[in-house]
């Protein structure tokens, strides 16, 4: 049928799935051989202060030194990790690596002030079992406490996940604080906030692109830190790129942001100086990030 339908949907769509399986079947050997090969690596970009540019936290990016072709984004693989379940030991890896990393910040180089390593997980480790026992072995194997470690998911991991709320609970119940990434570009957010333990809302940048110059954007930025304020969560603003984006998310009530304008993402070496260089420091003492 889908052949004498020519040019219509089904004959189109095959193909396509055809093609998806052999880039995943493909993508995903690679993977594989990457991990074995010890290619990833974790950037860290760090989560500032309003105004004043501190950073109270960083945020746990996965690349990948490709051999030939580079430095991999996520973007183009994380997403044919989940679908081949590659992302389960990548995941893992990630979760590990980034305590480690965090646990050396704080116990080897004394950056003993208020921040937080972030950790983005997807749907499908969520669904694992006992991935809280995941999480606690991560921490108990790094000598992280829990209360420096966040966790990263999106409204529709938790959604797609049955289990989600019962893992969240006893993720949460570590001490482990619960971030919804993304937030707004996924479905239920607001269900989902009755539901699970979350403590952060992570806005996605989409809606901070243009609350400069649309007002109907910037009342859809407003609504949601009066949200987050109203249910005491805490609320980041995503891909801040400009000064004028900045400073109009602090006058709408705005504490903590990340985004390019603040700092790129980095290797841990600079964002633990900037943890250390700010231990015993007052809050007035300025930027520690250099503009970009
Ligand atoms: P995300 O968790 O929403 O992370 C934020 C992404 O936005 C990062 O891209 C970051 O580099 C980028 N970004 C931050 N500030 C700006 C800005 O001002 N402008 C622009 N244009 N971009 C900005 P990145 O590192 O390429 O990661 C993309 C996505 O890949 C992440 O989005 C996350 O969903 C996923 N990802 C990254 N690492 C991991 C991981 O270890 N595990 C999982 N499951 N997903 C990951
Ligand atoms: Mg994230
Ligand atoms: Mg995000
Ligand atoms: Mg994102």
């Amino acid at each position: 049928a889908a052949k004498e339908a020519g040019k219509g949907q089904y004959a189109s769509y095959h193909p396509d799935l055809d093609e998806r399986a052999h880039y995943d079947a493909q993508l995903g050997a690679e993977l594989r051989l990457a991990m074995e090969r010890g290619e990833f690596r974790l950037l860290f970009q760090p989560v500032v202060r309003l105004p004043d540019r501190h950073p109270v936290g960083a945020e746990a990016l996965v690349r990948w030194d490709h051999p030939s072709r580079g430095v991999v984004s996520p973007d183009e693989f994380i997403p044919a990790a989940e679908r081949t379940g590659l992302i389960v030991p990548l995941g893992a890896w990630v979760l590990q690596e980034a305590c480690r990393t965090a646990a050396d910040w704080l116990h080897g180089h004394g950056a003993t002030g208020p921040w937080t390593v972030s950790v983005n997980i997807s749907a499908r480790q969520l669904r694992e079992a006992h991935f809280s026992r995941r999480v606690s072995a991560a921490l108990a194997a790094s000598r992280l406490p829990a209360e420096r470690l966040m966790i990263e998911l999106t409204e529709t991991a938790v959604f797609d996940s049955r289990a989600a709320a019962q893992t969240l609970r006893e993720i949460a119940d570590l001490g482990v604080a619960i971030a919804l990434d993304d937030f707004g570009t996924g479905h239920s957010s607001l269900g989902l906030l009755r539901n699970i333990p979350v403590s952060v809302l992570k806005v996605d940048k989409s809606f901070i692109d243009h609350i400069t110059e649309s007002p109907a954007e910037a009342t859809i930025a407003t609504a949601v830190v009066s949200l987050a304020n109203g249910l005491d969560l805490g609320v980041v603003a995503e891909g801040v790129e400009s000064a004028a984006q900045a400073r109009q998310l602090h006058l709408m009530g705005y504490q903590l942001s990340q985004g390019y304008h603040f700092a790129r993402p980095m290797a841990p070496e600079r964002v633990r100086d900037l943890l250390v260089a700010l231990d015993g420091r007052p809050a007035a003492d300025g930027p520690l990030l250099e503009r970009q």
